[in-house]
């Protein structure tokens, strides 16, 4: 087995090589202020002075696929491998790709063949069966009369961007079983379970793979930016790690594609890493034991060790294994990947890793909401009218209820009630009136982000439960890898602002 000789952060420990130091140099002052939706956002502190390893997920983290091919590509070969493995009918070949529909942080209900939104108290506010919206009258039956049970198997987490094809047929195929064509489909449940065998294989020994490598300029961007990112997190010898779910064979041809002679002096991707683990079983990685097997420079599998070395590469292993190379404190590891619950909530949960959530959805967003400028204040103003209506409204109610108790028996003098009434009365058309233009606003602006879902982050005025999620768990977040090119090496990322609802009761300047 033959380790690699060097590596980037070893490289520039010794300083930096004049054709790379001239690359960064010109680069840098374009630098100085990212685009809002190239920054990177901060929900806990970070001090990159303290962080001494930097880890990178490779899928939809460094390879940053064009979403429409690919997604077109695993649509269509697991329509056809539904049809040719599971007997589906030749109808489903028509089934519409809707790239629009399927989204991170979806459930899919396997009972009642739904799509769903759950916000972050799981509440269902939005659902769809096939392509027809649930009313409210049918949201209530399904989910209202019990909590939902997110983790129950009842529910499939759509959390990948890898996964949104799938969402999208499983939509269409619920669909079909209100027509004719689709008389021949199973229950929702045994659709789900089909479907899911079929993406698998699509992506496990179906042609996915070997098509999205015959033509890699089709399926993956290249980003000339990723180089300068990884440059600057490896200045003063900070060492980086690639820790991918993928094979070898698929991780080496994608890594050559995106990072081979990206830097001048850099001809080989391997030479960006200190350590490379492909088939790492994510997030399982995080919790079991399991040893690492050496891999040669072609992919061949060698012997077992219980922890890797530097400048090796390995196959499956785990965090025990990893930790025991890295011998420093969790805190000094950063791991950088998209899958909420398999890079960032399974990391954080076995272990004191810092983490970055990639999420690719945050450059359209932002650039939509700058988009919308004044709309946005429209809407602010409305509910600002509406919390000023409703206290109004609670005050007169109260009074009301007040003045009415004291006036009980046969003194009472409804005199007194009149004036309140008639403002009360007044204020309730007003507030009905507000909440109307509210709901109309609310929704043109949502049908603005998407129609079928809204915006990303928010439904109304709360988060999504992504949105949560990622606040929860992300220590940072960014649309992209190569938008650490923009930040100095040594950055200390700050919270600026997290205020709780009573700080903002009492201050507003906050
Ligand atoms: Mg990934």
């Amino acid at each position: 087995m033959t380790a690699q000789k060097t590596s980037l952060s070893r490289r520039l420990s010794n300083g930096l090589w004049p054709e790379l130091a001239e690359r960064l140099a010109t680069a840098l002052p374009r630098y100085g202020e990212p685009t809002p939706e190239r920054q990177i956002f901060v929900n806990r502190a970070l001090r990159m002075e303290s962080i001494r390893f930097v880890g990178f997920d490779l899928d939809w983290t460094l390879a940053d696929y064009r979403r429409l091919p690919l997604e077109k590509l695993t649509f269509e070969l697991a329509a056809e491998r539904l049809i040719q493995e599971n007997d589906y009918p030749e109808a489903i070949r028509d089934c519409q790709f809707r790239p629009d529909f399927p989204r991170r942080g979806l459930l899919i209900d396997k009972e009642s063949g739904t799509v769903l939104r759950m916000s972050r108290h799981r509440f269902v506010n939005l659902a769809y069966r096939g392509r027809q919206r649930l009313d409210r009258h049918q949201l209530k039956q399904l989910y209202r009369y019990e909590p939902v049970q997110p983790a129950s198997d009842r529910f499939y987490h759509v959390d990948s961007l890898f996964e949104l094809p799938e969402t999208n047929l499983y939509s269409e195929l619920i669909e079909l079983t209100k027509h004719d064509e689709g008389s021949r489909l199973p229950s929702p449940r045994a659709i789900f379970d089909d479907l899911r065998q079929a993406i698998d294989w699509v992506h496990a020994h179906g042609a996915l793979k070997q098509r999205v490598v015959a033509d890699l300029p089709r399926y993956l961007h290249r980003d000339p930016e990723l180089g300068l990112a990884l440059a600057r997190l490896a200045l003063g010898g900070r060492q980086l790690f690639l820790l991918t779910n993928s094979d070898w064979d698929y991780a080496e041809a994608i890594c050559s594609y995106l990072l081979d002679d990206l830097l001048p002096g850099l001809e080989d991707w391997r030479e960006f890493f200190d350590l490379i683990v492909v088939g790492a079983g994510k997030p399982d990685f995080f919790s079991r034991k399991r040893a690492f097997s050496e891999l040669s420079r072609t992919g061949e599998v060698g012997g077992e060790v219980a922890a890797p070395r530097w400048l090796g590469t390995y196959q499956g292993g785990c965090l025990e294994g990893l930790m025991k190379l890295i011998d420093d404190p969790g805190e000094s590891v950063l791991y950088v990947g998209d899958h909420i619950y398999g890079d960032i909530v399974s990391s954080k949960l076995e272990s004191t890793w810092r983490t970055t959530l990639i999420v690719r959805e945050l450059e359209e967003e932002i650039r939509h909401r700058a988009d919308l400028g004044l709309r946005l204040d429209e809407g602010i103003a409305l509910r600002q009218r509406l919390v000023t209506l409703g206290h109004e409204m609670d005050h007169l109610r109260d009074l009301l209820e007040v003045t009415k108790s004291s006036l009980q028996g046969p003194q009472a003098d409804t005199d007194q009630l009149a004036p309140i009434q008639d403002r009360l009365q007044a204020v309730t058309s007003d507030l009905r009136q507000l909440l109307g233009r509210e709901a109309r606003w609310s929704e043109k602006l949502d049908a603005s982000f998407n129609p079928y879902w809204g915006s990303f982050f928010k439904q109304g005025t709360s988060k999504t439960r992504f949105a949560s999620q990622l606040e929860a768990y992300a220590c940072l977040y960014t649309s992209r890898v190569s938008n650490f090119a923009y930040y100095g090496s040594n950055r200390y990322f700050r919270v600026p602002w997290d205020p709780m609802m009573h700080e903002l009761a009492v201050d507003s300047d906050i």
